[in-house]
C-alpha cells in the first residue's frame, strides 16, 4: 500500500489565496485548509509582513499538529508612500469588498504622474514545525496600477495591477500564469527547501 500523502495546513481564511497556494505546493504534498479544523483562528496582524507571516503558521502548527503555512502580502503603490503594504486588506475600511477598494485605490492615485502608479506586491511566507520553528522567504511582483479595473481572474488587487511585461492585468492571466510570476509564487519557490524538511 502506498504510504498516505504528506499533510500541511494553510493558516489563512482567504479562498482565493488557499487557492494559489494549493496549485504551487500539490506536487510537493497534500494542502489541507484551515477551515478542516474548526476553532482555530488565526492571530491580529500587525504591520510587519514577516511577523505576521510566522505567527499565523506558527498558532495554525501548534493547534493542528501539522506543518503549517502562513502567508502575509500585500501591494505597495509608490503614489501612496508604499501603502496600503501589509493592510491591503482593510484598505479603505473592513466595510469594503475588493471591488470598493480597488475603487479607492483608483481614486487615491487619480491624477497623479505615471511614475506614482508604480507598484508592487510583496509576500513573506513562513512555514511553523509544530514545535514552534519557523523559516521564512519573501516573493515580490513589479507593476503598475491601472487606470480601470480589468478581468475577473485572481483576487484582491488583480484587477488594478498590471506585472511589468505585460500588457494585461494580473487578473487577466490564467493561473498558472499568475503563480509562475506572483510575489507569492515566488516566495514559495524560495521556502521550499524549508517546506520539505518541515514535512520530512
Ligand atoms: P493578508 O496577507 O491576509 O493581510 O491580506 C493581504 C491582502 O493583500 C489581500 O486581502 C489582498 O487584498 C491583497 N493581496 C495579497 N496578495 C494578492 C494577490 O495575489 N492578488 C491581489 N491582491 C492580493
Amino acid at each position: 500500500m502506498p504510504a498516505p500523502r504528506k499533510r500541511i495546513v494553510v493558516a489563512t481564511g482567504n479562498a482565493g489565496k488557499l487557492r494559489e497556494i494549493k496549485a504551487l505546493l500539490s506536487d510537493l504534498c497534500e494542502v489541507v485548509g484551515l477551515d478542516a479544523f474548526p476553532g482555530v483562528s488565526l492571530p491580529d496582524e500587525g504591520e510587519d509582513y514577516r511577523e505576521n507571516a510566522a505567527e499565523k503558521a506558527r498558532v495554525a502548527a501548534r493547534a493542528t499538529g501539522l506543518p503549517a503555512l502562513g502567508d502575509d502580502s500585500g501591494i505597495e503603490v509608490a503614489g501612496l508612500g508604499g501603502a496600503p503594504g501589509p493592510l491591503s486588506a482593510r484598505y479603505g475600511g473592513a466595510e469594503l469588498d475588493a471591488a470598493g477598494r480597488n475603487a479607492r485605490l483608483l481614486e487615491a492615485i487619480s491624477g497623479v504622474a505615471a511614475e506614482a502608479r508604480a507598484a508592487r506586491f510583496y509576500c513573506v511566507a513562513a512555514v511553523a514545525w509544530p514545535d514552534g520553528r519557523v523559516e521564512t522567504a519573501e516573493g515580490e511582483c513589479r507593476g503598475r496600477i491601472l487606470d480601470t479595473p480589468s478581468g475577473g481572474g485572481g483576487f484582491g488587487y488583480d484587477p488594478v495591477f498590471q506585472p511589468d511585461g505585460y500588457d494585461v492585468s494580473m487578473a487577466e492571466l490564467p493561473e498558472v500564469e499568475k503563480n509562475r510570476l506572483s510575489h507569492r509564487g515566488r516566495a514559495l519557490v524560495a521556502l521550499r527547501p524549508a517546506i520539505l524538511r518541515a514535512l520530512a
